[in-house]
């Protein structure tokens, strides 16, 4: 008798006799009859007997060839627990790329072999380590030699060959007949280091893109599930690729706000990571040049110091923006010029969230936002509508105020659009284009726009590229000469405890991309030039950041010294996501009450408070600090369960978000 539970489920179902003998096990997919259609399930459990009467149950109509492996299968058990979802939620992440479009009777096309981004011949000829690198290699050899589950935080600067560490120990691990996964942020983003994986490794390397089709990405699915490909380069989803014998998980870019999915179940990648490598019994090798508190704190940290071309970090200047009138700084305008007149390059990075168009009335002061999300519309250069950047709705441009019918309509911040715009009047004489890198590029449908523009601007002999975060990220363009930072403390004006940490990283994210091939510098805008996040960027100096900001975090009893969890209720009307978050804060804390014995680290329950409108939902967040993160995670998901089964609370909606980023 098998146990299946289907893409929801549990159901349980009886195994024909030409089922039995080993042809099912846990995570074998099934076609079911459910209701009056034919589903797909994944098993989860044998059993030999079941609830239900035998006479009603019904039979698998047929297996599927490929299943998902057993241990993906209790990796999503745990998903489900830990971050308070469901296990059909938990299993829909394991399952093979199109599983249900597959059943869906269409016929899967046949797929040609995916063409390895055209990286040309394989070379397996790597450079000899620098003593840095051989020393932080040395280690890790030891830690894979050991085949026990392991964690280990490699710090290197940016351009210190962190990505050739992880080059050689993939190749250790294959030698040891294990599989390897290697995580990045954002492939279009990142596209160099599949590139050496797979000039290093030819065929063995398979890719999880999310912008392949789906029949590529099945292929690619299909070549790691039979062991053919070894080793899986991809985003945050790659921690579920079906990798048999798992000996290493890297993870590049650990700090990168990406590895967290803020659809259900809201996973984060990198602790998935920690618990499949455990499970496994493989070493879990995270890097970054900016590595969060957190990682520092509970991780044994191997460091690489230095560029390996042995060049200095470029020079930081912090330019106070107080008092200045124009959007560059009189300091930035020339250096642009300069680089514009030896022919270089320069990255101009805008901190998105202090630089968004939006109008307001003239008169009366009111800012057009969206009528169903509490939030500025936004307006695109020359689209001549207004647009809200969370529910996508838009309304013509108006030119009258709706309040007192002023003509007077101001525009306010300057999107990358209206700096591009800028940039063009004042410096293209035809001789240096501006690139501009766009959030709407990322995810678009078809082609791959991120990659072209970022491929035409290291083609370009001169020029300038601008974006938000996006431009800061592993790119290795050598002939950028100049970076500038515009409104660098945009970050760290909002209420999260993580802004310190966000406008770190962005500066020195942003540092390690100029200077790669001859000297350079950056230049950092802002109207906070004592913020400590900034100072120390400023100065190089991780060490000092890091140990202020630890510091602080103990202090206020943030992560990593607690866990946090967000309740969020949501309803159509304010009074009832208020009652509701209420009730929810009331189970809750007497649910915690006795959690954690010692006083000094009793879960603390804060809010409610209001959130902005989103989609025409009122909502009313919670926040739960604890030492604990699985008793705080139960208590929530009780809480919710309580609250949610009562008439009173009907129309509610309710989300439970773990470590929230
Ligand atoms: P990171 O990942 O730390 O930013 P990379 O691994 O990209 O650094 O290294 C920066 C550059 O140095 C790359 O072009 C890489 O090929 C090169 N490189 C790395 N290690 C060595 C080495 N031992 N000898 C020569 N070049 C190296
Ligand atoms: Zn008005
Ligand atoms: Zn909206």
């Amino acid at each position: 008798m098998t146990s299946a539970r289907a893409l929801r489920g549990p159901f349980d179902y009886l195994l024909p006799e030409e089922l039995r003998g080993g042809a099912v096990e846990v995570g074998s997919m099934l076609v079911v009859p459910f209701g009056r259609r034919e589903v797909l399930g994944v098993v989860v459990g044998l059993a030999d007997s079941s609830e239900v009467a035998e006479k009603k149950l019904l039979a698998p109509l047929r297996a599927l060839e490929l299943g998902v492996p057993g241990e993906l299968v209790e990796l999503a058990e745990w998903i489900a627990a830990e971050y308070c979802s469901t296990i059909s939620r938990a299993l829909s992440l394991v399952l093979p790329p199109g599983a249900a479009r597959r059943l869906s009777g269409r016929r899967r096309r046949a797929v040609a072999p995916l063409e390895h981004l055209g990286v040309g011949a394989r070379s397996p000829h790597p450079p000899a380590l620098t003593v840095e690198q051989e020393a932080v290699l040395c280690s890790l050899e030891a830690d894979l030699a050991e085949r026990r589950a392991r964690r280990r935080l490699l710090h290197g600067v940016t351009g210190s060959g962190k990505t050739e560490i992880y080059l050689r120990a993939a190749a250790t691990a294959l030698e040891q007949g294990r599989g390897v996964i290697v995580l990045v942020p954002e492939i279009a983003l990142t596209p160099q280091i599949v590139g050496r994986f797979a000039e290093r490794f030819g065929d063995t390397v398979a890719v999880l893109h999310s912008r392949l089709r789906p029949g590529e990405r099945y292929a690619e699915w299909r070549r790691l599930r039979e062991g053919e490909a070894r080793v899986c380069v991809g985003p945050r989803s790659a921690v579920f690729a079906p990798v048999g014998d798992l000996g290493l998980i890297v993870l590049d870019e650990e700090h990168d706000a990406s590895y967290k999915h803020e659809g259900d179940p809201r996973y984060d990648a990198r602790d998935v990571a920690v618990e499949r490598a455990c499970r496994a019994g493989a070493l879990l090798l995270l890097g970054s040049a900016t590595p969060r508190p957190e990682s520092v704190e509970r991780v044994a940290r191997s460091r690489l110091p230095s560029r390996v071309d042995g060049r200095p970090l470029p020079d930081v200047r912090v330019l106070d923006m107080r008092g200045e009138c124009s959007g560059l700084h009189p300091l930035t305008a020339e250096a642009l010029a300069d680089v514009r007149s030896a022919r270089g390059k320069a990255i101009v990075l805008l901190n998105r969230r202090g630089w968004s168009n939006f109008l307001s009335c003239r008169s009366c002061g009111q800012v057009w936002s969206c009528p169903h999300c509490d939030v500025a519309l936004v307006l695109p250069r020359g689209g001549g509508y207004v647009a809200c950047h969370h529910c996508g709705h838009r309304e013509p441009a108006p030119n009258r105020c709706g309040g007192c019918s002023s003509m007077s309509v101001a525009r306010h911040g300057a999107g990358t659009e209206r700096l591009q715009h800028e940039l063009t009047t004042v410096f293209d004489d035809g001789g240096f284009p501006v690139f501009r890198l766009d959030a709407d590029m990322v995810g678009a449908p078809d082609g791959d726009p991120v990659g072209g523009l970022l491929r035409s601007f290291g083609e370009a002999e001169t020029g300038v590229l601008i974006g938000t975060q996006m431009v800061a990220k592993g790119h290795d363009f050598p002939d950028v000469t100049l970076g500038v930072v515009l409104d660098a403390d945009a970050t760290l004006r909002f209420p999260d405890f993580r802004a310190e940490e966000r406008t770190f990283a962005l500066i020195a994210q942003l540092a390690g991309r100029v200077g790669r091939g001859a000297d350079g510098r950056v230049l950092v805008q802002t109207i906070a030039p004592q913020a400590r996040s900034i100072v120390h960027a400023a100065r190089h100096d991780s060490d000092g950041f890091l140990a202020g900001e630890l510091e602080r975090r103990r202090m206020l009893g943030y992560p990593p010294f607690s866990h946090l969890l967000r309740v969020v209720c949501s309803a159509a009307e304010p009074h009832r996501a208020q009652a509701a978050a209420s009730a929810v804060r009331d189970h809750l804390e007497a649910l915690l009450q006795g959690a954690d014995g010692d006083p000094g680290v009793r879960p603390v329950v804060l809010g409610p408070a209001a959130l902005f409108r989103l989609r025409d939902r009122e909502r009313r967040v919670l926040v739960v600090k604890a030492a604990e993160r699985r008793p705080a995670v139960q208590a929530a998901g009780e809480a919710v369960r309580l609250v949610a089964g009562t008439r009173d609370h009907a129309g509610v909606s309710f989300s439970v978000d773990v470590d929230p980023q």
